[in-house]
Parts: structure tokens; C-alpha cells; sequence
């Protein structure tokens, strides 16, 4: 039987950034992914993401404030450039729910902002659309992050700080005995002190009746030929996010010069389980988004002509699970992270390493604490 202090089950978005954490910290710590680090097939997929804190909700603004930071040391340590602060621009009528809450998060968190008016917007932004009488609020802390080559440039620099990693190489079983967590990967047994559960969507196929329940649901992106004649003249692009009462609606800048990513995000796209993840995307909501984009976006031709569909896990409350596991404690999770847990990742890794190390973490951190919900108990081997 192979053996080391802690095991990370999923090096995705957050196992790699945990296992950097580790690593970096001189933890004897091995790394389990089924596919290889940056692949497209689970909540990474897309290419970029978001980054922006000030249309966050509360209690993910302090992990934001902390994952800023440890993105540049990532790059520091990577030697890869991952993130654009483009700037984010938030945009609806003033007395919305969706403006009033980023200004009172500016407020509340003193973040740093500007409020344009729409004269503003359409001179500064010509590449947007906005309507009479709608603000924007310019948060210049924001823009997007590169999503493979971040899992990858993670992953990377664990190993080189000493991490080990197992690639195409699934984990079957996790077994909780009086002498550490057993792990059956590959057909091979592993033994360690405590393991992080970071598997995504494919969130509790391993422990399901001692994780909390997971819903599991697809998100649709897609990338729309950029008309260049339209876009004369604006030399920045930030990242745009618009929010109805059931909607997100947004864009990336473009990354390839040619397109721009276009998000619309409307609930309830919803699988039985990762296993049943399809790329199929109806006519319905190509249509509405284009719609959209024909709408908001001029700077864009209003026909999509590439998609892709990713998955994302989240709890009932659409709170992360992040902390000990209440069936046994030398299990963390890192799970479920409701279709906005890339831009934090840094900082919700750095807070599983925490709970590994030293079975805790910063109390700002306990509305996501798994004991919230009940799971079953394991049955009682230290007795056995
Ligand atoms: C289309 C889309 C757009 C998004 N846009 C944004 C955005 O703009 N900004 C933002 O902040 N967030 C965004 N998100 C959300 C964000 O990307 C996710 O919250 C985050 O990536 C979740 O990371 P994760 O580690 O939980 O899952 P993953 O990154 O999927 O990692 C889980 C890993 O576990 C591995 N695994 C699972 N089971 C096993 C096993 N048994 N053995 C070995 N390996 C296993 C998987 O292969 C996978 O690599 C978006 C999500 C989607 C889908």
C-alpha cells in the first residue's frame, strides 16, 4: 500500500489550487485526476473567466480580497501571465436590485469603483449597448482569468514544489478506517491522513451518503464574430455583466482578437449527474442569447458560431461546501461551487489546505462550513 499525509481527490480548479498550497507549504501531499489538469470536460470549460468582486454576493468578497493577491503569486510562481484586470463594467437601471447591490457592496467593502451615466458608457464603451437612463458601475479590479491554463499552471508548480501527481488515473473508493482515509485509484491502494474531496460536478459519486446532496447543472457559453468597423476606435474592453430577476447576462473580452465570449446564464439546465453531461444546445437558447447580443453587444455580429457547454455543481442554499466533512473530519470538501467559484479559487484552496493542515480556517469562512447539512455518519470502524 502506497501512503502520504494528504490526498487531493480532483485536480480541477480548486484540487489544483489546493495541492499548490500544499506543496508550497512542504506537505507530503499526492494529487488524483481522472483526466489531466485544464481539461474541458467539467466546470473549467469555456477558456476564461470571470474575475470581479464588487457584483459578488457578501460573504464571497472576503475570499475574493484574498484570491487577487494569490493570483499574482501564481503567475509569479508559474511563470504564466493568467490574468487580465480589463476592468469590469456592471450595467442596469439605478434603482435595480442588481445596481443597488453592487453599490452597496462598493459601500460596504469600500471597493474602489466609478458610477458612469449612459452618456458616459456609450463614449467610454461604444462597444456596448445601454439603454436611457441606465447606469454602469466600473470596477477597475476586475476582468478575466485564463481557466485551463490556470488548473494546469497550478498543477505545474505543485509538482514543482514536491507534490505528487497521478493523472488519468481515477479514484473508486474512499474508506475512512482508525488509521487513515484508504483510497482505491486505479486499482491501486493509498493511505492518507486526510484527503480533500475537490471532484466538481462529479461532486458525491464517491461518498453519496456522506456528502451533502449536489445538484448538478450546465451553463452555456458562446463566442460571437467581433465586427470590427463597430469596434473602431475603443482600444480597452472590460468585462460586462448585466443581471435580471432569473438571468446573467455578460461578456468576455476577446482573447483571440476574432471573437468574444458571451455569457447568458438562465437557472435550471439540470443533469441527474456528471455522467449525463452532453453538449447539446437548443435552438431556444441560441436564439435568446443572440438576441441579446444583437440587443447590447453592437460591437458583435449576432450569430454565435461556436458553443460550449460546462457543468457546475451546488447545494440547495447555493452556498460552496468548504470544510471538514461532518461524517468525518480528516475529510475536507471543496465542492459545489454554484457556477462562480473560478475567480475565488486561489483563496477557497488556500482555506481547504487550512482545514487539512490544521482543521481550521478563518471564521469569516463559516456560512460554508458542510456541517449545515445532515449526512449520514460512517459506521463506527474505531470500534470495529
Ligand atoms: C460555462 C461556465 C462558465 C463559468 N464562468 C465563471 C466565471 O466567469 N467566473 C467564475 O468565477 N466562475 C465561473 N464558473 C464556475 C467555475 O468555473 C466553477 O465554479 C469551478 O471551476 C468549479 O471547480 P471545481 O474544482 O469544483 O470543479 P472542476 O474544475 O470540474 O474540478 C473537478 C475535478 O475532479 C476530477 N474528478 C472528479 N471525480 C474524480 C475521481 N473519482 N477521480 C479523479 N478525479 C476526479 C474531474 O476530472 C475534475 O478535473 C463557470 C462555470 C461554467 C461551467
Amino acid at each position: 500500500m502506497r501512503q502520504a499525509e494528504f490526498g487531493v481527490i480532483g485536480v480541477g480548479t480548486l484540487g489544483a489550487m489546493a495541492l499548490w498550497q500544499l506543496a508550497r507549504r512542504g506537505c507530503d501531499v499526492v494529487g488524483f485526476e481522472q483526466h489531466q489538469p485544464g481539461h474541458q470536460l467539467g466546470a473549467a470549460a469555456g477558456d476564461t473567466r470571470w474575475v470581479r468582486t464588487a457584483s459578488e454576493e457578501a460573504d464571497c468578497i472576503l475570499l475574493m480580497e484574498r484570491a487577487l493577491p494569490l493570483w499574482r503569486e501564481l503567475e509569479r510562481d508559474s511563470g504564466h501571465a493568467l490574468l487580465d484586470l480589463c476592468g469590469g463594467l456592471y450595467v442596469g437601471p439605478p434603482d435595480g436590485d442588481f445596481i443597488c447591490g453592487v453599490r452597496q457592496n462598493c459601500d460596504d467593502f469600500s471597493l474602489p469603483h466609478e458610477v458612469l451615466t449612459a452618456p458616459q458608457i456609450r463614449s467610454r464603451h461604444p462597444q456596448f449597448a445601454v439603454a436611457d437612463g441606465e447606469v454602469g458601475i466600473f470596477e477597475g479590479a476586475a476582468g478575466q482569468v485564463q481557466a485551463s491554463l490556470s488548473v494546469a499552471a497550478a498543477a505545474a508548480a505543485a509538482q514543482r514544489h514536491g507534490a505528487r501527481l497521478e493523472i488519468r488515473c481515477r479514484v473508486e473508493a474512499v474508506e475512512p478506517r482508525a488509521d487513515g482515509i484508504h483510497v482505491l485509484a486505479s486499482g491501486e491502494e493509498w493511505r492518507f491522513d486526510r484527503v480533500l474531496m475537490a471532484t466538481g460536478p462529479w461532486g458525491r459519486s464517491l461518498l453519496p451518503d456522506h456528502i451533502p446532496h449536489l445538484e448538478v447543472e450546465r451553463f452555456h457559453v458562446s463566442w460571437y464574430p467581433i465586427d470590427s468597423s463597430a469596434r473602431r476606435g475603443t482600444s480597452t474592453e472590460p468585462i460586462l455583466e448585466r443581471q435580471g430577476a432569473d438571468y446573467i447576462f455578460g461578456s468576455w473580452p476577446s482573447v483571440d482578437g476574432l471573437t468574444a465570449k458571451v455569457g447568458f446564464a438562465a437557472p435550471a439546465d439540470r443533469l441527474a449527474g456528471a455522467e449525463d453531461m452532453h453538449q447539446a444546445v437548443s435552438p431556444a437558447v441560441i436564439e435568446l442569447t443572440d438576441e441579446y447580443v444583437r440587443r447590447w453587444l453592437p460591437g458583435l455580429v449576432a450569430r454565435s458560431v461556436r458553443h460550449v457547454m460546462g457543468m457546475d455543481a451546488h447545494t440547495s442554499d447555493r452556498k460552496f461546501l468548504l470544510g471538514p466533512s461532518r461524517a468525518d473530519s480528516r475529510i475536507v470538501l471543496a465542492l459545489g461551487m454554484a457556477a462562480h467559484g473560478f475567480k475565488m479559487s486561489p483563496a477557497t484552496g488556500a482555506a481547504a489546505a487550512d482545514y487539512l493542515l490544521h482543521g481550521e480556517s478563518s471564521a469569516d469562512l463559516a456560512g460554508f462550513l458542510p456541517e449545515r447539512f445532515p449526512v449520514l455518519p460512517f459506521l463506527d470502524y474505531r470500534s470495529a
